[in-house]
């Protein structure tokens, strides 16, 4: 199954090129199927890593595509403008918190996460301020492949750890430890209290998942850490960066993950399902007072410009897609998802090598007592028809919106089947 060239010669996500894992190729993918090189479908459970929220090869992202593709692909964003970015631009100011404002259009979730950290940057920087240069941020975050990015991953669960002292050295506290649907704890803010409260001086802002812990662990925490962090960057006068690059676009219940909490950050990272996952698209949207004072101080502009910068092409099937998503009751549709998914994973807790099982509008988790073989598992799911990518602990599953009722049984029930079958394997 696995091309040879592809084995010998080009790098996947996260693998060895002396002892790499199988890949299997695809032809192609429709709603929430994936087609197999040899004929095979799967039922796709990880709208590839949180994008495809409208499966694929969707017949109106397809026509936005090939409708911008006539007029232009790609255009310089220095010095010219262009539709697509202005009518996203305005529709992501509907949608996203009141008091953001502005908008840098970007390539990739990690380059939105480090435009947001330079923003912070600069902003103290023309406040006067030039020693808050430092982030402060939760263990099991997980926020992008970038040197800056990598450095406010958790350091352990984060994938970074090799390298070491060669990152900045940020600030970590704790994990939130109160879940999405327990009452608060009020400890679970004291740490992250007591470190802003002795490093301020040199804290430029606080960066967290809002909600969601994706990548570092697929936790879910309780809205009132986000109130409480919000008084917190308030009173200490640090600025609030939230990235719902995993979050955004329906995939909590909430349209961004923010709404939990009712908290406004100061800034925000979106990506990933921006483009219904059609291509890669970032944004890092701002307040309007971040936004002057940047443009107030010493260099007078913000200094960031990529030559992909809000891409044609990316913006209109973007524009697409959040209009698709934000014209039908999409809520109605998670919630649809949601309890699926709880209906089918919940009794694996019965399990005593099943450790938890959370659910959260379209993600669906289950994590083990043991690291799983990812190899012989993700086998197991191609075999059974599935397509689910597990790591470390967690097998886990968000699968498009489009899934079916039936589609989403059928992955469902096979995937309870496989971790049913790992009883002995550890
Ligand atoms: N932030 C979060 C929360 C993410 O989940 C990811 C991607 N897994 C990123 C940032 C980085 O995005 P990208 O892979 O597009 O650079």
């Amino acid at each position: 199954m696995t091309d040879n060239f592809d084995l010998e010669h080009i790098w996947h996500p996260y693998t060895s090129m002396t002892q790499p894992l199988p890949t299997f190729k695809v032809k192609r993918a429709y709603g929430a199927t994936i087609e197999l090189d040899d004929g095979r479908t799967l039922i796709d459970g990880m709208s590839s890593w949180w994008c495809a929220i409208h499966g694929y090869n969707h017949p109106e992202l397809n026509q936005a595509v090939t409708d911008q593709l006539q007029n232009m692909s790609h255009i310089m964003f220095g010095g010219l403008t262009h539709d697509p970015a202005i009518e996203l631009g305005k529709i992501l100011l509907k949608i996203t918190p009141p008091s953001l404002d502005k908008i840098f259009y970007a390539d990739s979730g990690s380059v939105a996460v480090e435009v947001a950290l330079k923003m912070a940057v600069q902003f103290w920087t023309a406040q006067g301020q030039p020693q808050k240069t430092n982030f402060i941020t939760t263990r099991s975050g997980y926020h992008g492949d970038t040197w800056n990015a990598m450095s406010v991953c958790d350091p352990v669960t984060g994938m970074h750890q090799i390298f070491g002292t060669s990152l900045p050295n940020r600030l970590f506290v704790a994990a939130p430890q109160t879940k999405f649907h327990e009452e608060w704890n009020p400890q679970d803010i004291a740490e992250l209290e007591q470190a802003i409260q002795q490093n301020h001086e040199k804290l430029a802002a606080l960066i967290i998942e809002p909600i969601v812990q994706g990548a570092g662990g697929m936790r879910f925490y309780h809205p009132e850490y986000l109130r409480q962090a919000k008084a917190l960057c308030e009173k200490y006068h640090l600025l609030l960066i939230f990235d719902e690059i995993a979050t955004g676009f329906g995939r909590t219940g909430k349209l961004f993950a923010w709404e939990h909490a009712q908290v406004e950050p100061d800034i925000m990272c979106l990506g990933k399902g921006l483009t219904g996952g059609y291509m890669t698209l970032s944004a890092t949207l701002t307040t309007k007072h971040v936004a002057e004072t940047i443009s107030r101080g010493e260099a007078g502009v913000f200094m960031h410009g990529p030559t992909f910068m809000a891409n044609p092409l990316a913006c209109a099937v973007a524009l697409k897609s959040t209009q698709l998503l934000i014209e039908q009751d999409w809520q109605a549709n998670i919630k649809r998802i949601e309890q699926q998914l709880s209906q089918h994973l919940v009794p694996l807790n019965e399990l005593d090598y099943v450790a938890d099982v959370r659910v959260l509008g379209a993600i669906g988790v289950v994590e083990l007592t043991f690291n799983v073989d990812m190899k012989t598992l993700q086998q197991q799911f191609v075999d059974r028809g599935i397509w689910i990518r597990p790591f470390g602990k967690l097998v886990y599953v968000m699968p498009p919106y489009v899934i079916t009722q039936q589609e989403l049984s059928d992955l469902l029930e096979q995937l309870v089947e496989v971790v049913k079958k790992l009883q002995g394997a550890h």
